[in-house]
């Protein structure tokens, strides 16, 4: 529910209608005069719709007066100045918090006949990602105003009935972002992707943790952990931080559950769309979004279970998180959790150089176990499986160690030693006390 809506390029009002029902304002411009005035026809008796004739390059609307802008197949008209001059002004109008919504098609069909009727830019999803995501607005010293990812995916019916993953939508809000986070990059989801989860780190990750997985123990602590939770064909899984799907696919595969993978490092995700089409997996099986797990609702009651592996470690506010999940779930839903946690003791300064770094924000098992409860689930169990997690560490480097030569050959020798003693360093902080590693079940009350 947006209070002030600027639907640009509205068209003859498919969408108009229905965003006007759940708005107090909505701004329809066309500039399309026909278009307006049938939309003015069917939709003008709602009452609280100013229809606008006008070119949206050239629009001007008041500063901070918008709760949301949508726009559906309107970029894709535009130039590329056009649409980063649009981005810029948009974000002046919006609100802080506010969202912007758009939906265009993407790269080109070949053989498409609108490609060859008229000038449409079928861009790569990348290049309106870097669009947005360059564009800023001073705020006050300290901080700058600029677009975060709240998701972005394919568009479902498109995928469903056309086999079509081209029909892209993305969902970003403007955000005051403080000048001196996340190490330098734009947004959380850059220093994601450039730097602990650069491609190349991920296929180096995945080859000690094996394939499709970027956590402890792979397919055997996923094996373990997912038969608590009892799964049943047809239910709704959303797997939090899915990374390239190896939880995912393993839950589809072998239970016929339906699995939503929600992971903010858009590497991740387009490893894990090729991982699940090379394992036979459909987006109807397991669909993959590039969103932010603390932005992205989900309507409430719509998963029978809520799973995460390692990842909520990145999560300063877990408590807001865990309330999310709590409402996503359905009455007696489950939630699984593995993450990587820290001794309730004063820490090493090494330890302390090490979370910094990695920007970790960790708890203590039992903290963790607390924040849960907090939040409204019963039945938590919180586990300290730091002798596991050290067991399993011992193996990763041995059997990292045996295969050297092969792991030198598609890598070469310096992925292997980052890896090698990146696994030893971390051993070495598990065996001092300060690094924990917790499992976490709990339950949405019936
Ligand atoms: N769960 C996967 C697995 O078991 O293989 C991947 C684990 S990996 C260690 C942690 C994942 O969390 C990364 O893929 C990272 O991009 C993701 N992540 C971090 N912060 C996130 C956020 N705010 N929203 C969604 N995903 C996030």
């Amino acid at each position: 529910r947006r209070k002030t809506v600027l639907e640009l390029g509205a068209g003859i009002g498919r969408f108009t209608a229905e965003i006007a029902k759940s708005a107090e304002k909505v701004i329809a411009v066309d500039f399309m005069e026909s278009f307006l005035n049938k939309n003015r026809e069917d939709n003008g008796h709602l009452g609280n719709i100013e229809f606008v004739a006008a070119d949206v390059t050239k629009l001007e609307q008041p500063e901070e007066s918008l709760d949301l802008i949508f726009s559906n197949w309107l970029l894709m008209y535009l130039d590329d100045d056009e649409v980063q001059s649009l981005f810029r002004k948009q974000l002046g109008w919006l609100k802080p918090g506010g969202y912007l919504f758009l939906r265009e098609s993407c790269h080109q069909q070949s053989g498409d006949k609108m490609r060859r009727m008229n000038p449409t830019q079928y861009r790569d999803p990348e290049k309106y990602e870097a669009f947005y995501s360059s564009v800023t607005q001073p705020c006050d010293s300290d901080n700058i105003y600029g677009y975060d990812l709240v998701v972005s995916k394919s568009v479902e019916t498109y995928v469903k009935l056309k086999n079509n993953q081209n029909q892209v939508l993305w969902l970003v809000q403007k955000v005051k972002k403080d000048k001196a986070s996340n190490q330098g990059y734009k947004s959380f989801q850059e220093f994601l992707d450039s730097k602990q989860y650069s491609l190349r780190s991920i296929l180096l990750y995945e080859r000690i943790f094996g394939y499709t997985f970027v956590s402890t123990g792979g397919i055997e602590t996923t094996k373990e952990f997912v038969q608590m939770l009892n799964l049943k064909p047809g239910q709704k899984v959303l797997d939090v931080g899915g990374g390239i799907g190896g939880g995912a696919i393993y839950m589809s595969k072998n239970f016929g559950v339906k699995v939503t993978s929600v992971d903010l490092s858009s590497n991740m995700t387009q490893i894990g769309r090729q991982r699940a089409k090379e394992a036979g997996v459909t987006s109807d099986q397991v669909q993959f979004e590039v969103a932010d797990a603390t932005k992205r609702e989900y309507p409430d009651e719509s998963f029978d279970v809520v799973y995460s592996r390692d990842t909520i470690l990145h999560i300063a506010d877990k408590l807001a998180l865990f309330k999310m999940f709590y409402s996503f779930l359905r009455p007696g839903g489950k939630l699984l959790i593995s993450d990587y946690c820290c001794s309730p003791e004063e820490h090493s300064e090494q330890f302390k150089a090490y979370v910094k770094q990695r920007g970790y924000i960790l708890l203590s098992p039992e903290a963790y176990g607390k924040t849960l409860e907090q939040a409204g689930f019963v039945n938590v169990r919180a586990e300290d499986r730091s002798k596991q997690f050290a067991d399993i560490l011992k193996t990763e480097i041995a059997k990292t160690e045996s295969s050297k030569e092969k792991f030198i050959a598609d890598f070469d020798e310096n992925g292997y030693n980052s890896i090698v003693n990146g696994w030893k360093e971390k051993l070495g902080r598990v065996e001092m006390g300060d690094q924990r590693w917790g499992l976490f079940y709990a339950e949405k009350p019936c």
